[in-house]
């Protein structure tokens, strides 16, 4: 069996990475969205295993002295990271895996899985931007300034991904999204080992 397709999607916090995630979700149940660690508190709604684990600094340097984590990065004052186990699990096991994670992780993933897919989702423009960042209402006004920062040295960065998702309207991002997905899938490079039956099959026949 073939290992799933690895997908990093960043993008500056408020872009919409979330939602479009959540989204494809519905659309795609098959493919498997990886629950991140954080030291950052939880949001209001926000589900411990399900939108997060939520772990003290402590618990999230130990887990790093364990090789627990694929990639890591301090976004904003806060630790953020990707547990190794489930993931390299579910690739191995030929299921499609979404890590939606922040810039300077995604690099660390790009010299580690050179063969994953790269998508950088950005809003309409930087004023939307705010907007949507501001909406959400789930920061302090420093943060959000502190984040929009950030945001700009993001940008900085687009040129290393394969693709810019632009999320104007969620329904037709996460179309397009999806699209990627299964067109990356269909890339013959990834198709090694149906292209070996074929050729074998071939043999035969002369
Ligand atoms: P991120 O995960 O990138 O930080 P979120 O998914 O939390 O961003 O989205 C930030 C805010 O923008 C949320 O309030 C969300 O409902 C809103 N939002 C997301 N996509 C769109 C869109 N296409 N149009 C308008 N608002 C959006
Ligand atoms: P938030 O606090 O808004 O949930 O996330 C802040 C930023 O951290 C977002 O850009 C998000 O994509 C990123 N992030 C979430 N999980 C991870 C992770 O496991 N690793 C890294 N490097 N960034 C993450």
């Amino acid at each position: 069996m073939s290992r799933g397709l690895l997908v990093v999607i960043s993008g500056p916090s408020g872009a919409g990475k979330g939602t479009i995630c959540k989204a494809l979700m519905d659309k795609k149940p098959e493919v498997h969205l990886s629950v991140s660690a954080t030291t950052r508190l939880p949001r209001p709604g926000e589900r411990e295993g399900e939108s997060y684990y939520f772990l003290s600094e402590e618990t999230f340097r130990s887990m790093i002295a364990q090789n627990g984590f694929i990639e890591w990065a301090c976004f904003c004052q806060n630790y953020y990271g990707t547990p190794r186990e489930k993931v390299e699990e579910q690739l191995a096991a030929g299921r499609d895996v979404i890590l939606e994670i922040e810039v300077q992780g995604a690099m660390q993933v790009q010299s580690k899985f050179p063969e994953a897919v790269f998508v950088f989702v950005v809003p309409p423009s930087l004023t939307e931007l705010e907007h949507r960042l501001c909406g959400r209402g789930t920061e302090e006004p420093a943060v959000i300034r502190e984040r929009l920062k950030t945001a700009l040295w993001e940008y900085s960065n687009i040129e290393k991904y394969n693709y810019i998702l632009l999320n104007d309207s969620v329904e037709s991002a996460v179309m397009r999204l999806a699209a990627i997905i299964d067109a990356e899938k269909m890339r013959t490079e990834r198709n090694a080992e149906f292209l070996t039956e074929v050729f074998k099959q071939k043999k035969g026949l002369i």
